[in-house]
């Protein structure tokens, strides 16, 4: 299996609807947990036409970080302390 498509499998309820976007911008993220620069952009359905070019919709966490803490990629991520 792909590994994005694994990390979907913890995509919660409330943002299952994202797991039907595609990347399409390598790399622009930072990851919130292991604050590694390699989240990808994806497309974005609510994107309406602006002067600052496409608004990409960037997941709070990284693939990995998703799969490894089995989390939603896309729920605000808090660091615990
Ligand atoms: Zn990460
Ligand atoms: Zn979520």
């Amino acid at each position: 299996m792909h590994i994005n498509m694994k990390s979907k499998e913890f995509t919660c309820k409330k943002h299952l609807h994202f797991n039907k976007e595609e990347f399409v911008s390598p790399c622009r993220g930072r990851c919130k947990k292991c604050g590694l620069k390699k989240i990808h952009g994806y497309s974005n359905p609510d994107h309406v036409t602006n002067p600052f070019g496409y608004l990409f919709l960037i997941p709070e966490l990284c693939i990995e970080c998703s799969i490894e803490n089995k989390l939603c990629a896309w729920c605000i991520y808090k660091k615990r302390l």
